[in-house]
């Protein structure tokens, strides 16, 4: 009989990322990815939270976690992010300050040049398998063990004892497990993450450089954060916090970056909007707030000349914390197996503005590595676990991750954020 095996279906940003801390615990693991070695992968920013560096720091080596950290943009430690909730005629309507984040702080790294870091002890170790796309698994008996079969499209198949599905936001194994939580939102979101030099922090307006600003209205949502070295040890009254902003030295100014992310109803937008070029794009978004108070449109002039990515985001819905109990019933055993663990964007993916999903798909490989390398433990003195001791493994890792990371996806919007759905979220985080 072999040893006990993992295999990880999807190699973006947490499936590495779990492979290397299983690689250095010992655990035999393979990561299968669809794209080519060499694809080009969306190069957008995004913005790491401090508790991920943990992260980084259990699954890589020392020397991999410190070329992270000098990419690492200036760590915002700024508490005033939690938005003001205006009209659009910049009325206040609510404050949303003082409510109780998890985790303040975060700093800006290119998406392209993280994974680059991340997915290197993988394919040093040969375990990381390209242009390798997953089409389902059954459950097999291999002489009396309980095995998974992979299967992939060009017909070939490999077997493990445990399947982790970190094949992202449109995931096959979250379907074929029966979860079936991931579905699109019918909006196009348009975002820009960028630098922001001293003269574009001046020409922002008030309202922006004081705090987040959020509006529903119009059946849109608008959203501009930002991040202000410093802004901690200033007053957060508006008029000294912008003085401190504004006179910050050339290093602040380095480290300053602003979020935009504003979606609109797909049925609101030109067919072709995708297809037009980046002030095409801008122009349709200042236009769309033509009788919005001036503060809206003056983000969208400074913010113009920075590329605006466009895309038609998908988002999850929370399952019950038994969930996998529930779908069990079903006839076919390969419904919530609990050899089958879903992780990252293939659980629990999330609109972008708050700068999250990346972050918590990160995050769970903090709780399943220490599962999955103490039953690699038990497997070498005992033989391969059995189901139930997966099962209770599993348990463990989802009663942890359900609570975190959908509080995260409730926070960004859920799966209709152009209705106004921030409130429940905050109420949920109460509850927690
Ligand atoms: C514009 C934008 C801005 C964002 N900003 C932030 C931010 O600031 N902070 C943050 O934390 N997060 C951010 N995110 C979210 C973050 O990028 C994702 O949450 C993160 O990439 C999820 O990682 P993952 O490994 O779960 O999935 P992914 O990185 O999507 O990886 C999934 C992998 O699975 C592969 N795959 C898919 N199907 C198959 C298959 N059938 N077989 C084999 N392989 C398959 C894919 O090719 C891909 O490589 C942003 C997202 C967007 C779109």
């Amino acid at each position: 009989m072999g040893e006990f095996n993992v295999i990880i279906v999807g190699g973006g940003l947490a499936g590495p990322l779990l492979a290397s801390g299983l690689l250095q615990s010992g655990v035999k693991v393979d990561v299968y990815e669809k794209l080519a070695g060499d694809a080009k992968r969306d190069g957008y920013q995004i913005r790491v939270a401090q508790p991920c560096l943990r992260a980084f720091r259990e699954n890589l080596s020392a020397d991999q976690c410190q070329r992270i950290n000098a990419k690492l943009g200036h760590f915002d430690t700024n508490k005033e992010t939690t938005p003001i909730w205006y009209d659009h005629k910049l009325n206040t309507l609510l404050h949303m300050g003082r409510i109780n984040e998890q985790y303040h702080g975060s700093a800006p790294i290119d998406r392209v040049i993280l994974r680059n870091i991340i997915i290197e002890q993988p394919v040093e170790k040969g375990i990381m398998h390209f242009g390798k796309s997953f089409s389902g698994y059954e459950i097999i008996s291999d002489q009396g063990r309980e095995r998974v079969r992979v299967s992939f499209e060009d017909g070939s198949s490999a077997d493990c004892d445990l399947l982790i599905g970190a094949d992202g936001s449109h995931s096959k194994i979250n379907v074929n497990l029966g979860l079936n939580n991931i579905q699109p939102v019918p909006v196009i979101n348009f975002i820009c993450k960028a630098r922001l030099s001293k003269e574009k922090l001046a020409a922002l307006p008030a309202p922006a450089r004081r705090a987040p600003m959020l509006c529903f209205s119009h059946r849109k949502t608008y959203f501009a954060v930002a991040y202000i070295p410093k802004r901690t040890e200033t007053d957060p009254e508006i008029g000294k916090g912008e003085a401190a902003a504004i006179s910050s030295n050339d290093d602040e100014e380095e480290a300053a970056t602003f979020t935009f992310s504003f979606l609109h109803l797909k049925d609101d937008c030109p067919k072709d909007i995708k297809e037009l070029d980046n002030a095409s794009k801008w122009k349709f978004l200042e236009e769309s707030v033509s009788d919005w108070d001036d503060a809206f449109r003056q983000v969208i002039r400074v913010m113009k000349s920075e590329n605006l990515y466009v895309f038609e985001p998908r988002a999850s819905k929370r399952p019950a914390l038994d969930w996998r109990s529930k779908a069990q019933k079903s006839r076919n055993p390969s419904i919530a197996h609990p050899r089958v663990w879903l992780m990252g964007d293939a659980m629990h993916v999330m609109l972008p503005n708050r700068g999250m999903g990346g972050n918590q798909a990160m995050l769970d490989t903090t709780v399943i590595e220490p599962l999955i390398t103490q039953l690699n433990e038990s497997a070498k003195t005992r033989g391969a676990p059995s189901t139930s001791e997966i099962a209770a493994a599993l348990r463990v890792y989802e009663q942890e991750m359900i609570p975190r990371a959908f509080y995260w996806v409730e926070a960004s919007g859920g799966t209709s954020p152009v209705s106004g759905t921030l409130q429940p979220a905050y109420r949920i985080r109460d509850e927690l």
